[in-house]
């Protein structure tokens, strides 16, 4: 049978448009289906400074550049309960800037895919949607629908980037929650939102509060992302509409209520419930899946665009491979499935971790001697608390300052035995953060101008 492409992808946000350009830069013919016209509307707005060596490899950076983005220098934290707050500026000094982007996903993704259906061998079906797939020895056929009608396309691997739909999961896989992540997600645009002066105009804002935490994402100009991640409790406990319970989440946390006071919402509220998961198979012959449609943990770290792009470029060059010696058993793709098993593990630790009041007691007031000689005199007494929070306020407070999560990234220096066994030996990584404190960063627990 002829075959109308080498890979199919599906779906055409970050992870999608990674994989096509990836694949087309390695000479593949490329068929990209997106269901959605572009611009439209998704989560997953602040990017991490990791994602940055990304773009450049991508060769997008200066498409990135020329959209205008806000510059983000690192991530304020508050906690309303002790009023604590702490404010996290990326380090210098690693294989990344110490700063990334705030994007509004509607023109990011825009920005990405342009760029990829520009690379030669890729051709762009958008809006049309993969409705079945099928696959044999050889290949796969897809069933693709769009305004023309339906047609089969023949293609010899597939790519499924198709987000938090799972395509390939949810017809022929599972797809799992994790177990104590039950949140939903309430989230609109605003504009006239206050601003930060200077530097911080661009930093990602995260209020805790009894009942959740809010993000606060500017962006260039005048429009900020606000969106409250709930307790699935809380929203249980609660009737009425979507809008009622955002609005009264809004008036239940006070710094954010405060920030938006005389802004206008601009978008309406949009929810995302149950979007901790991961999904298996995770690849299979002849197929890959990529980003969120293998697995998502949650937004505290930022990390779901990075790691969509992540691993879409890191199963790009696995697909390569097994285009060159013409072999697609899911077996060749067992080192991928396993560094992403590999790279989500301690996260899925530390999520669990940070809803303990007490992780995040640690995480915003560092013990003493990790500052700087100068500012110990003046550290405030703490009560006694747990090794294990400590432990794992230490390692999150380290990746954060790092700025990245280096787990996935190949070429990159890791930590001798990986971040896993940071984690197991607070001793080690107690001795590990002395070396690398970020005497520069700010702290800033009487609030913020
Ligand atoms: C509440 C919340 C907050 C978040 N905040 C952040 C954040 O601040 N920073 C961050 O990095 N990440 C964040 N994320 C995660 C981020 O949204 C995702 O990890 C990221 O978008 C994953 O990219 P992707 O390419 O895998 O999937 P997506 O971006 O979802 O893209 C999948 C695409 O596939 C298309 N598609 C689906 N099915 C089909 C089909 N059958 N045919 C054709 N096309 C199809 C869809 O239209 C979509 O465009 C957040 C997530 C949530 C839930």
């Amino acid at each position: 049978m002829i075959t109308d492409t080498d890979v199919l992808v599906i779906g055409g946000g970050p992870g999608g448009s990674t994989a096509a350009t990836c694949l087309a830069q390695g000479g593949l013919r490329v068929t990209l289906v997106e269901r959605e016209a572009f611009p439209r509307f998704h989560i997953g707005e602040s990017l991490l400074p990791a994602n940055i060596p990304l773009l450049e490899r991508l060769g997008v950076m200066d498409r990135v550049k020329e959209a205008g983005f806000i510059t983000k220098y690192g991530a304020y934290i508050h906690d309303q309960e002790t009023d604590l707050s702490y404010t996290f500026m990326f380090r210098p000094g690693k294989p990344w800037p110490p700063w990334a982007f705030e994007v509004p996903r509607a023109q990011f993704d825009g920005v990405l895919l342009d760029h990829a259906a520009a690379q030669p061998g890729v051709t762009l079906c958008q809006p049309a949607q993969v409705e079945n797939v099928a696959f044999d020895a050889d290949g796969v056929n897809a069933e693709i629908r769009d305004a023309a009608g339906s047609r089969t396309l023949r293609a010899r691997f597939l790519v499924d980037a198709s987000g938090r739909d799972g395509f390939l999961a949810s017809r022929q896989g599972r797809r799992e929650p994790i177990p104590g992540l039950g949140k939903v997600a309430l989230f609109a645009h605003f504009r006239g939102a206050r601003r930060w002066p200077g530097k911080e105009e661009g930093n990602i804002r995260l209020y805790v509060f009894e009942d959740g935490w809010f993000w606060w994402i500017p962006f260039r100009g005048d429009v900020t992302s606000v969106g409250c991640v709930l307790h699935a409790r809380a929203a249980r406990e609660r009737e009425g509409s979507v809008e009622a319970l955002y609005e009264e989440m809004l008036g239940r946390c006070r710094a954010v209520a405060e920030g938006l006071g005389g802004a206008e919402r601009i978008t309406p509220v949009h929810t995302a419930a149950n979007f901790s998961y991961r999904t298996s198979p995770v690849v299979g012959d002849r197929f890959v899946c990529v980003g969120d449609s293998v697995v998502f943990i949650d937004p505290i770290f930022s990390t779901g665009v990075f790691v969509a792009m992540q691993s879409a470029e890191l199963a790009s060059a696995e697909i390569l491979r097994a285009f060159r010696d013409n072999r697609f058993a899911a077996r060749r793709f067992g080192g991928y499935v396993r560094r992403i098993q590999r790279g989500i593990r301690p996260f899925t630790r530390f999520i669990n971790r940070y809803y303990e009041p007490a992780f995040l007691e640690v995480l915003l007031r560092p013990r003493p001697n990790l500052r700087h000689p100068r500012q110990r005199d003046r550290a405030p007494r703490r009560r006694r608390l747990p090794a294990h929070a400590v432990a794992h306020a230490d390692v999150a407070r380290h990746l954060l300052l790092a700025g990245t999560h280096q787990y996935l990234a190949p070429p990159l220096a890791r930590p001798a035995g990986g971040v896993e066994a940071l984690l197991v030996n607070a001793n080690q990584m107690r001795s590990h953060l002395m070396k690398v404190a970020p005497w520069g960063d700010r702290r800033s627990n009487q609030g913020h101008p």
